[in-house]
C-alpha cells in the first residue's frame, strides 16, 4: 500500500465521519495529499512510520498551518516554525492531516471548554471524548487516523484515551521537546502519542523522545529501544496498588473492571501489593494552585500585538483588556485569575510556595514506592465518558475527576492509560504508572496486557 492510499483513506474517512464526530478543527487535505504523493515511491531504508497518517493536537505548531490552542485568540494565528516533534513525525515520513480540537489552552477535561465546538465521542455521540486532548483521542478511536499526538498536563493525554477507549502514554517530564508546544504550564507539560495499540505507542514515542538543545528541561539521555521491551513476559513484576486511589468516588463499573486487570496481570505472573501514597489527598488542591500559577504566567503574551486577536481600545491597557476578555474563554480568564492570585506577593508564601513544598511530598510517595514495586496501577480516571453538558458549570467536581492523573504530573513519572473492558458498552482504562524515564517497562506490562 502506498503512502497516497492510506492518506487517501484517512481522509475519506474523515470526510464520512467527521461531521459528527468533529475531532478537527482544521484538515489539510491538500497539503496532505501533495505530501503523501511525495513519499510514494517508498526508499528502502523507509521506517515504520514512513507514509503513515496521523494528526496533531491544534497547541503544537507547524509551520504555514493554523495553531488556535482551541482559542478565538489564536483563532487567525498561523506557525511560524514546526514543533521539535512535528519536524521529527516529518522526518520519519509521517503525514500529518490536521489539526485536532482541545479545550481551550488545554484547561480541561471534557473538550467543552474549546472555543469553537465540542468534540464527541465515537462510542456514543452524546458523550464527552474525554480532555483536554479530545480530537486527539477521538480521532484514533473513530479510526480516522493510526496515532495522534498529544499533550498532558495534568491527565490531558490519558483520561481521553480512556474515555475513548485507546492507548495513551504521557513520557516523563524531559523525555520529549516541548519545543513548539503551546506551554499551559511548563513544568507539567509533556508531549505523548495516541495510538490503538501499545505496539503502535511504542514506536511512535521512539520517533518523537530524545533531547533536544531547544528545550533547556529535555533530558540529555539515550533512548531506548522501546520495541524491543515488548516481550510480552510480566512474571515476577511488583505492582503496587494505592490504597488511596481505591476508596470512595470510583464508579462501580470502572471498579469491576479494573479487578479484572487486576486478575489478569496476577494470571500472567506479576505480583500485586498495596502500597501507599499518602499526600494524594492533597494533589488536585496542588495542582489547581501550580498549574495556573504558571498558566498565568504563560498566557501573558497573548496580549493582542504578538499573536492573533487585537480588539483595539482607547490606550494600550484598553487594548489588552478588550483582547484578552474577548478572546479567552471563561475557564481560562478563571485559571489566570486563580493564577496571579497564587502569585501576588502577600499570597505567595501561603500558596504558591506550600504548594510546591506539597509537590515535593507527593514526588517523595512516588519515589517510596518506588523502592519496592515496578509500576503502580490504578483507574485512569473515576467514571467513564460522561454525557455533554452533564459537568458545565460545575468546575470543582471536573477538577476531581482528574484524582488519578494529576499525581503523576505532579511527581513528572510517565504513566499510560491501556483499555481494560467495558462497563455499559463505554470504555475504561487501566493506568500504570512508572520509575523516571522507564518507559520501557510501562510499555511491556500494558503490552503484556492487552
Ligand atoms: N483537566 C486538567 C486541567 O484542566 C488537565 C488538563 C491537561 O492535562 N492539559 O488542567
Amino acid at each position: 500500500i502506498k503512502p497516497s492510499e492510506l492518506v487517501s483513506a484517512s481522509l475519506e474517512r474523515i470526510s464520512a465521519t467527521d461531521e459528527k464526530v468533529r475531532a478537527y478543527l482544521s484538515v489539510h487535505g491538500e497539503v496532505a495529499m501533495e505530501r503523501a504523493k511525495q513519499l510514494d515511491e517508498i526508499p528502502a531504508d523507509a521506517g515504520l512510520l514512513y507514509g503513515i497518517p496521523g494528526a496533531i493536537k491544534d497547541n503544537l505548531n507547524t509551520k504555514g498551518l493554523p495553531t488556535t490552542c482551541g482559542s478565538k485568540i489564536l483563532e487567525t494565528y498561523t506557525s511560524a516554525y514546526d514543533a521539535t516533534v512535528v519536524s521529527k513525525l516529518n522526518d520519519a515520513g509521517v503525514v500529518s492531516v490536521g489539526k485536532t480540537n482541545m479545550d481551550e489552552f488545554a484547561m480541561g477535561s471534557t473538550g467543552e471548554n474549546s472555543g469553537f465546538f465540542p468534540t464527541h465521542n465515537p462510542w456514543d455521540l452524546s458523550r464527552v471524548p474525554g480532555g483536554s486532548s479530545s480530537g486527539s483521542a477521538a480521532t484514533v478511536a473513530a479510526g480516522q487516523v493510526l496515532f495522534s499526538l498529544g499533550s498532558d498536563t495534568g491527565g490531558s493525554i490519558r483520561q481521553p484515551a480512556s474515555f475513548c477507549g485507546v492507548v495513551g502514554l504521557k513520557p516523563t517530564y524531559g523525555l520529549v521537546s516541548r519545543f513548539g508546544l503551546v506551554a499551559y504550564a511548563s513544568s507539567f507539560d509533556q508531549i505523548g502519542p495516541f495510538t490503538q495499540t501499545v505496539e503502535d505507542n511504542a514506536i511512535v514515542l521512539q520517533a518523537i523522545a530524545g533531547h533536544d538543545p531547544l528545550d533547556s528541561t529535555s533530558a540529555n539521555l539515550s533512548v531506548p529501544d522501546y520495541l524491543a521491551a515488548l516481550t510480552g513476559d510480566i512474571k515476577g513484576l511488583r505492582i503496587g496498588l494505592p490504597k488511596e486511589y481505591f476508596g470512595e468516588g470510583m464508579d462501580a463499573g470502572v471498579r469491576e473492571q479494573i479487578e479484572k486487570a487486576i486478575q489478569t496481570l496476577e494470571s500472567l505472573g506479576a505480583v500485586v501489593g498495596e502500597v501507599t501514597l499518602p499526600h494524594t489527598k492533597y494533589a488536585v488542591a496542588t495542582y489547581y494552585l501550580l498549574a495556573p500559577a504558571e498558566a498565568s504566567s504563560n498566557l501573558a503574551r497573548f496580549d493582542g500585538v504578538r499573536y492573533g486577536l487585537r480588539v483595539e481600545g482607547e490606550n494600550l491597557i484598553d487594548m489588552y483588556k478588550r483582547t484578552r476578555s474577548e478572546g479567552f474563554g471563561e475557564e481560562v480568564q478563571t485559571r489566570i485569575m486563580l493564577g496571579t492570585y497564587a502569585l501576588s506577593s502577600g499570597y505567595y508564601d501561603a500558596y504558591y510556595l506550600r504548594a510546591q513544598k506539597v509537590r515535593t511530598l507527593i514526588k517523595q510517595d512516588f519515589d517510596a514506592v518506588f523502592e519496592n514495586y515496578d509500576v503502580i496501577l490504578s483507574p485512569t480516571a473515576p467514571t467513564p465518558a460522561f454525557a455533554l453538558g452533564s459537568n458545565v458549570g460545575d468546575p470543582v467536581t471536573m477538577y476531581l475527576n482528574d484524582i488519578y492523573t494529576i499525581p503523576v504530573n505532579l511527581a513528572g513519572v510517565p504513566a499510560i492509560s491501556v483499555p481494560c473492558g467495558l462497563t455499559n458498552g463505554l470504555p475504561v482504562g487501566v493506568q500504570f504508572i512508572g520509575k523516571h524515564f522507564d518507559e520501557s517497562t510501562l510499555l511491556r506490562v500494558a503490552h503484556a496486557f492487552e
